[in-house]
């Protein structure tokens, strides 16, 4: 099973849904192992609105 992190920003001028849907459009990274290759994630990072310096990771 595929771990998927959203780092979202606390002190954005919106609320960001811990979700791809998210209306900031986050950009999914996947993340790899490097002794296998094999895909053990995704992190999506989300765009703020305004400069945020509370940023949360955040496991859906
Ligand atoms: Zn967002």
């Amino acid at each position: 099973m595929e771990k998927i992190v959203h780092v979202r920003p606390l002190d954005d001028a919106i609320g960001h849904e811990e979700s791809h849907d998210c209306m900031c459009g986050p950009t999914g990274q996947g993340v790899h192992n490097s002794a296998t290759s094999r895909m053990v994630g995704v992190i999506f990072h989300h765009h703020a609105l305004r400069p945020c310096h509370e940023w949360e990771a955040s496991q859906a």
